[in-house]
């Protein structure tokens, strides 16, 4: 099962991403993860990587594409992976097809995350993760707070604030998401797989879950 998660920054896309891979038992494959292990390791990559990020640009196409190509290439995802944060572009889109279609996989089930601004604003502006890579759990401040500040309530490791995440960057990031994403969810809606999620309650406190049972209902029907 070949899954990409579609949603703006700050939906609860990785959250959703993140509970969705381990439910499935599929590897949980985000750009944003892999370039910014790139770039806490220095690397090019990471340096190139960064220029565009803190600006809350995109990367370039040729550069993300390749990196995922290779990771598709990995033992772990050759029964399916759950893609977050790829494809963003209309191009990513069709290269991972070509990319899919080679060892005769395709996409299956495109959920797309559907979640106001406001909430979205609120939820980037007070958003914490763990800093144990391993774990990565993603707190609210504000919504979801961990038991002790500052602190991951699973592996007690320190939390940190993601450094895009802040007003300038917030703006720019929805819009880039909003010019993007208009091709990808027609280009999706077209091939029939997409399927418009939108929780009950975006701040409830298991408003991720909510969402990742509504996406397992959708695959046991397929
Ligand atoms: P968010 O969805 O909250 O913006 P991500 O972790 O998915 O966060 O991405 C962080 C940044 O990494 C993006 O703003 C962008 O600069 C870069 N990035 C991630 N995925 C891609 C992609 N598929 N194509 C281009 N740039 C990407
Ligand atoms: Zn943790």
């Amino acid at each position: 099962m070949y899954i990409v998660m579609l949603g703006a920054p700050g939906s609860g896309k990785g959250t959703t991403a993140k509970i969705l891979a381990k439910k499935t038992n599929l590897p949980h494959i985000s750009t944003g993860d892999m370039f910014r292990e790139q770039i806490k390791k220095d690397t090019e990559l990471g340096k190139l990587a960064n220029s565009y990020i803190s600006k809350g640009q995109l990367v370039p196409d040729e550069v993300t594409i390749h990196i995922v190509e290779d990771r598709l290439t990995w033992e772990d995802a050759q029964n399916g992976v759950i893609l977050d944060g790829f494809p963003r572009t209309l191009e990513q889109a069709k290269a991972l097809d070509e990319i899919l279609e080679k060892q005769a996989k395709k996409v299956d089930i495109v959920p797309e995350l559907i979640i106001s601004d406001d909430v979205i604003i609120d939820r980037i502006l007070h958003r914490a993760t763990c800093s144990n890579k391993e774990c990565g759990a993603i707190y609210n401040t504000k919504f979801k707070p961990p038991k002790v500040e500052g602190i991951c309530d699973i592996c007690g490791s320190a939390l940190v604030t993601r450094t895009d995440d802040n007003r300038e960057t917030i703006q720019n990031r929805l819009e880039v998401y909003r010019n993007n994403s208009k091709d990808l969810i027609s280009y999706y809606q077209e091939k029939g797989i997409l399927v418009s999620i939108e929780p009950e309650d975006p701040t409830a406190e298991n408003a991720s879950e909510q969402v990742v049972n509504k996406i397992l209902e959708i695959i046991k029907r397929k």
